[in-house]
């Protein structure tokens, strides 16, 4: 009989914070900067007798993602100081908050939240190669949050989509890019697997993820290997302890055993005054100014339009697709036109955008005009697509370019029976085919005509044509 394991996940997620300035001094916080040791002054680097004084807008940031998360907004909050040593941090701590984090509680995707603390990051160690390293202390001080989840997540994509809606939330709210390639964003994995459902066990944390999809491969590299060990014969003990994902090799690998809480030293910081939030913010009016969030919009789009999931989710994901694909409906103002159109945006518009970096949106007045062609039998789907793949080089009327091209359909029975006779000269064998008995033979004659006419003609008018013809 197979033997069940129980996966347990939690997540700690950091994000630099997408300010003007660093977290406690006025140098540039600019993730592409190149210059090493550029931003950097007397307070970042930690020359004593220097100050450091909070970043207002980075405080800000932190209570309004846990306000779109529906945490508790502390009162009191303070900072504190984390010590260790590290070549990366000038200080030889770093501040960040240890009892009084800034938000507690919480919910997104399903996922409890159990705080989210300010604190600032780390400069970057290079190594050039030869026996030496080089410090560039840029991004030493910059503003950093930390959103840590309880021990609720069950399984590898449950924790990829976590961290990816975290991304969308923090991308709609403006307070990080959050970009994962860059660093902006980084998820460190927490992760158990125990034979006993109702007791955890010991848990492996796994850093240097650069991908939502390295969270799931890591993950899922480790519901493995934890699971290999508790089946052994050996009955080998997973060691708690700190691995690191090896990206091209797509394993992890031993770094550290942990070190524990009581080995940082850590206190409030003695430079920092202490904040009562409550006569600082006004957390009513910064819930009230939170912008549409990606749930509230998934929701809004499901009541409003008849389109697919999918479709939803790729507005969802792609605000700037979204605020033009809202213009489209409301021109369009029907939702069966509607439904259509957002067919024709996530297949063909998304499609060519794929294929050519060039093509753009274009006028929502234009893309709907070409929807209510298609739709009213003015142009066929062919033409259709044609025509879009036009006017996402070369924005322009449809009308006007379906005139121009001679694409319009035509839905003049006089003409279209003239045509289809001639066809019907010009091809005596199909024409026999057919009359033997062969009905799928009308199908050439119509493609005849398609081709006649350039794509134009309405293909189940010519066919009834012929078969009248025919007769
Ligand atoms: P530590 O003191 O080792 O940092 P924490 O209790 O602060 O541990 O938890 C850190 C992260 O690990 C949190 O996201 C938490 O949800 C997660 N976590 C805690 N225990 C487990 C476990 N047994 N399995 C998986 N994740 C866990
Ligand atoms: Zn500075
Ligand atoms: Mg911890």
């Amino acid at each position: 009989m197979e033997k069940k394991y129980y996966t347990t996940i939690g997540l700690e997620v950091h994000a630099e914070l997408d300010t003007v300035t660093k977290m406690f001094c006025s140098c540039k916080n600019d993730p592409d900067e190149e210059r090493p040791n550029w931003n950097i002054c007397p307070i970042c680097m930690a020359h004593p007798g220097t100050m450091p004084v909070p970043n207002k807008k980075a405080i800000e940031s932190v209570i309004r993602v846990g306000l779109a998360i529906n945490g508790n907004i502390a009162d009191f909050t303070e900072f504190d100081r984390k010590n260790y040593f590290y070549p990366d941090i000038p200080k030889g701590y770093q501040i960040t908050q240890f009892k009084y984090p800034m938000v507690s509680g919480g919910e997104l995707a399903g996922v409890k939240i159990t705080r989210i603390h300010l604190e600032e990051d780390t400069g970057t160690n290079k190594h050039p190669g030869g026996d030496y390293s080089l410090v560039d202390f840029n991004r030493a001080g910059v503003p950093l949050m930390e959103l840590v989840t309880e021990p609720v997540i069950h399984s590898a994509k449950d924790a990829g989509n976590f961290g990816r809606e975290l991304q969308l939330l923090l991308q709609y709210l403006g307070v990080s890019k959050a970009n994962m390639e860059k660093g902006e964003m980084r998820v460190e994995l927490n992760i158990s697997v125990s034979a006993d459902p109702v007791k955890f066990g010991t848990k492996v944390e796994v850093k240097n993820i650069n991908s939502f999809r390295a969270v799931e491969r890591a993950a899922e590299y480790e519901i493995e290997r934890m699971t290999e060990l508790l089946e052994s014969v050996r009955g080998e003990e997973i060691v708690q302890e700190t691995r690191g994902w090896d990206e091209n090799k797509q394993i992890t690998f031993s770094q550290r055993k942990k070190e524990n809480s009581n080995d940082y030293r850590y206190f409030p910081d003695p430079d920092i005054t202490k904040f009562k939030l409550s006569e600082i913010f006004n957390n009513a009016d910064l819930k009230n100014n939170l912008p549409e969030l990606p749930s509230a919009k998934r929701i809004r789009y499901a009541e409003k339009y008849c389109i697919k999931a999918e479709d939803i989710e790729s507005y969802v994901t792609t605000p700037e697709l979204a605020h033009w694909f809202e213009a489209v409906a409301d021109i369009l103002n029907d939702k069966e036109k509607i439904r259509i159109a957002s067919n024709y945006i996530t297949s063909d518009l998304l499609g060519l955008q794929k294929v050519n970096l060039e093509a753009k949106l274009p006028k929502a007045g234009n893309f709907a005009e070409l929807i209510d062609m298609v739709i009213s039998s003015k142009i066929n789907s062919r033409s259709a697509k044609d025509i879009l793949a036009m006017i996402v080089l070369v924005d322009d009327s449809p009308m006007k370019i379906a005139t121009e091209k001679d694409l319009l359909q035509k839905n003049d029975e006089g003409a279209l029976k003239e045509i289809a006779q001639k066809i019907i000269n010009a091809n005596p064998k199909v024409v026999a085919d057919y009359k033997g008995g062969k009905e799928t033979a009308i199908m050439g004659l119509v493609g005849a005509i398609m081709k006649e006419t350039k794509g134009s003609a309405n293909p189940a008018l010519a066919r009834q044509l012929l078969i009248d013809l025919l007769k």
